[in-house]
């Protein structure tokens, strides 16, 4: 698999250099310019991406125009099953895929291959499914002699625009709700993560997707981005990004009245109380910080979300088993963990687990998941309760020591490189500014010593920092880093924490620890946070409304608020 991409699972390796060309009208057509998109785990140009501009997206938005009455009129059984295609066909080539991101993102492989890529093909899924279950409003008025209901239609062109975290993962949560509810789609992917995006494109006319349902526009945000955000032809645009670009596209969308999503930044609290579980608390607030990794658990061991009785999405059930061990064998262990992990009975998850369970039966496999901290629900502000607080400290820097930063192939590695060499020097500059505050740097940046093999020695590493007694004030308390680094400090009272963790300018995630049911409650209702975890982290059931509050976003995303997003609501009154 793969190979059709011009791309193989030794990618990764590979010097060639690749050419990406935009995707318009379910053709690939050649762009005048280029850019250098890096390999940020060694540093070198491995890819080139289109620079479009106002030329490219006029063309796109076009197409999409042209292909919206063919394809709105589809009903949604038949987009459904072209969405399942596509999943399928994506599934087919999960390791090609799982390879690109790494390269082109930084993640590890192993992230790549557990959460992103299966996460991008249970997004069609989801979507496919749950685009036959809307049902819409009717009210009587008996004494008027009236019914009315609601029926909702697709808006036209959906602009969307994805950042370079979760780069197929985001833009597919995008693609397969507009799609689904009969859009057609112009996307553009951040400019230095466009390479699965343009894989995804070859998949398209196999699934069945008519020409110009999905065009796909490379380049960089101030010039392919702006184009689509002020074109026209475009009535909504749904974004997830910084802060600051969403304010650039509020302004530049006014003009046209343009229907926005946005997802964006966070400074996400944990808030941890005395009667926490630590043995719980401690191994998930580590992973929520440097997302997403929890060490490496020999099958002997229980995994700790096991005793929870449910599977957290994101992770994975990866077994540790040795490279030699008989295939038949290695099966029925797997079969027997599954067995036992699924006691959960979450059919969404489940097929996480099949999925990865299938993939690597009789390999040597290790947990898992990591994303350098880079990812917009990461905890970066981590409240102790004084009485606990010297404990949890000398724990959660034990924990974070052990992860192991390197080669993103490597599968034993948990934390891969940062995005950009840019990106990395703004991560470690925060450090440097908060030991200039007084603050105390445990483990990390600065601290221990980062070794790399010799083929990483040029790429974007850091290894997990954690920072202790910074004031609430300084900017590491107050403005997203999006990097491995989170800070710790003490409370004393319910009230102060619940005061100090809102105030940020951010809402998007919270988390809270206690076994205290009651105050879980309380608190959890008083966090300013669109979404609030309790005794325990990204746990999600994409049914329900995934965003933030504040300046972490406007408007929802999930099964009913991405239908609401990318429909148009008519009332309708008979009077009989
Ligand atoms: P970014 O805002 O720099 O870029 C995001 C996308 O917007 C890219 O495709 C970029 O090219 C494009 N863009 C940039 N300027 C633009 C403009 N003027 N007009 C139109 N498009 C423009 O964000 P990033 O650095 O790629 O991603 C990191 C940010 O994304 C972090 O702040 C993170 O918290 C946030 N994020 C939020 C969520 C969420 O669901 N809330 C999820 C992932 C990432």
């Amino acid at each position: 698999t793969g190979e059709e991409f011009g791309l193989t699972p030794t990618m990764a390796h590979s010097k060639a250099l690749l050419v990406l060309e935009n995707f318009i009208g379910g053709k690939f057509v050649p762009c005048s310019s280029y850019i250098d998109s890096y390999n940020p785990s060694t540093g070198d140009v491995y890819c080139r991406v289109p620079d479009s501009g106002k030329e490219e997206v006029e063309a796109a938005v076009k197409a999409a125009k042209d292909a919206f009455p063919i394809w709105s009129s589809k009903s949604p059984l038949e987009r459904s099953q072209i969405l399942n295609k596509l999943a399928d066909l994506i599934e087919h080539d999960l390791e090609a895929f799982a390879q690109a991101e790494s390269k082109d993102q930084g993640k590890t492989i192993t992230f790549a291959r557990t959460v992103d890529i299966p996460r991008a093909v249970h997004n069609f899924r989801f979507f496919a499914s749950s685009i036959l279950h809307h049902v819409t409003e009717c009210t009587e008025m008996p004494t008027m002699g009236c019914v009315h209901y609601t029926s909702r239609a697709p808006v036209g062109v959906a602009g969307l625009i994805s950042p370079w975290n979760l780069p197929l993962y985001l833009l597919t949560w995008k693609i397969a709700p507009a799609i689904a509810c009969g859009n057609t789609v112009v996307a553009k992917p951040s400019e230095m993560t466009s390479v699965t995006a343009w894989m995804m494109c070859k998949l398209l006319e196999k699934a069945g997707v008519p020409p110009g349902v999905v065009n796909v526009v490379f380049g960089t945000g101030a010039k392919a981005g702006e184009a689509l955000v002020c074109h026209p032809d475009v009535p909504l645009i749904s974004f997830t990004g910084s802060t600051l670009t969403a304010q650039r596209i509020t302004e530049k969308s006014a003009p046209h009245c343009k229907r926005l999503s946005l997802e964006l930044g966070g400074k996400n609290p944990a808030i941890i109380f005395d009667d926490a579980d630590l043995s719980q608390c401690i191994p998930t607030t580590v992973r929520s910080s440097f997302a997403n990794q929890v060490p490496p658990t020999p099958v002997t061991q229980k995994p700790h979300w096991q005793q929870a009785g449910r599977v957290p999405e994101g992770l994975c059930a990866c077994l540790h088993l040795p490279l030699d061990l008989n295939p038949k064998l290695s099966r029925s262990i797997s079969r027997l963990c599954l067995r036992k992990l699924l006691r959960g009975k979450q059919n969404n998850k489940r097929l996480f687990f099949l999925l990865s369970i299938r993939r690597y039966q009789g390999k040597k496999l290790l947990l898992i998941p990591t994303a350098q901290g880079e990812i917009c629900l990461c905890t970066s502000r981590i409240f102790v309760q004084r009485g606990i607080y010297s404990e949890f400290l000398k724990r959660f820097v034990e924990e974070a020591k052990k992860w192991k930063t390197g080669n993103p192939s490597d599968p034993t590695i948990n934390v891969g490189a940062l995005i950009s060499k840019e990106h990395l020097e703004k991560v470690r500059n925060y450090v440097k500014k908060a030991q200039a505050e007084g603050a105390r740097v445990l483990c990390g940046e600065g601290v221990d010593p980062l070794a790399l093999p010799p083929g990483n020695q040029k790429g974007y590493f850091m290894l997990p920092t954690v920072i202790a007694e910074v004031k609430d004030e300084s900017c590491c308390m107050q403005e997203e880093i999006f990097g491995p680094v989170t800070c710790v400090v003490a409370f004393d009272t319910e009230e102060e924490v619940i005061k100090r963790a809102n105030g940020v300018k951010y809402g998007l995630a919270a988390t809270v620890w206690s076994s205290n049911v009651g105050r879980v409650h309380r608190v959890a209702h008083k966090l300013q946070s669109g979404l609030v975890w309790t005794n325990c982290w990204l746990v999600r059931d994409l049914n329900l409304p995934f965003g933030g509050m504040k300046a972490s976003g406007i408007g929802r995303e999930g099964a009913k608020d991405s239908y609401e997003f990318f429909t148009e609501v008519k009332t309708i009154t008979i009077k009989h």
